[in-house]
């Protein structure tokens, strides 16, 4: 089995479902309101174990009710959580608005997540222990690059989604062998709107680049080569929440299996299609069966 690491986030999303986003200074009546586990370490945590890996989350919750529900929903999907802190105070929480066309906008308040600005020895011997770490930007950013560094120290390859986006330092970076932005994310790290153009640029920095393209499907750009589109399946989105994180989860244990890449990517674009016909983040992510089924 595939041991992966995810050094990321966990929060609680408290989703409000619209016809329509409201403006500035709007309010507008919604349909309906969910809590639903989330946060984009712990949705690539639960991604992973449900398509057939051990996980573990490196992390913090607080110690609210949401972070009881947080640690209780990711020991359901199969993932370890004797390494995720409990830290006084309370948990993240992402406040999510999704309208009728899929669409989301989304506020974090880190929470928890905020304490977690240096790793301790048993995070550290996970990472080292791991086949792949996934790492995310919603912890502080030198958890992140101490995570990434002691990926490194033991050869152990690293997937990184620079998300919330902002500048990535070059210690970071250099542990970094697969980078996963979204068009949005690459043509903000580049100040190139083109996603070959952008891949091109990303790869002076990490050996291999995926720029996920929502219903478009994906680009994989490695140095060998050309970059390569990947179609998505063709479906009904209702709900795009997650669909990213289900998307680089998946792909994680697929490379983690020794798969090549245009089947891991066919694989986690199948995983992805399946999360955005349902609605919720972790609770829309599909399990292994379902994925092999497509
Ligand atoms: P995004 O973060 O929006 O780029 O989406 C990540 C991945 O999810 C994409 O690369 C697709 O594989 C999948 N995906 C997102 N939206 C859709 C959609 N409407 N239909 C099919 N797949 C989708």
């Amino acid at each position: 089995m595939t041991g992966i690491a995810v050094l990321g986030s966990t929060n609680m999303d408290l989703v409000a479902y619209v016809a329509r986003a409201p403006g500035r200074g709007e309010t507008v009546t919604g349909r309906e309101f969910r809590t639903i586990p989330g946060g984009k370490g712990a949705n690539q945590a639960v991604a992973a174990a449900r398509a057939g890996a051990e996980v573990v989350m490196i992390g913090a919750v607080g110690d609210d009710a949401y972070g009881v529900t947080l640690r209780a929903g990711l020991e359901h999907s199969g993932v370890r959580t004797d390494l995720l802190r409990t830290a006084q105070g309370p948990s993240g929480t992402a406040h999510i608005v999704v309208d009728d066309e899929g669409g989301n906008a989304i506020v974090v308040i880190p929470g928890a997540n905020a304490t977690m600005t240096t790793l301790g020895p048993g995070e550290t011997a996970a990472i080292a222990a791991a086949d792949l770490l996934l790492l995310q930007l919603e912890l502080p950013l030198p958890a992140v690059v101490e995570g990434a560094q002691a990926a490194r120290a033991q050869g152990v390859r690293t997937i990184l989604t620079p998300s919330p986006v902002q500048l990535l330092p070059d210690e970071l970076l250099d542990c970094v062998g697969v980078l996963v932005p979204n068009e949005h994310e690459a043509a903000a790290l580049t100040g190139v709107g083109d996603p070959r153009a952008a891949a091109a640029v990303l790869l002076r920095h990490v050996p291999e680049v995926v720029i996920t393209l929502g219903a478009r499907g994906c680009l994989y750009a490695g140095r060998g080569g050309e970059p390569v589109l990947f179609p998505a399946p063709e479906v009904t989105a209702v709900d795009t929440t997650g669909a990213g994180d289900t998307f680089v989860g998946t792909l994680a244990v697929a490379l983690g299996e020794g798969r090549p890449v245009p089947e891991a990517l066919a694989w986690a674009s199948s995983a992805a299609a399946l999360c955005v016909q349902r609605p919720g983040a972790s609770t829309s992510m599909p399990y292994r069966g379902e994925i092999d089924a497509v």
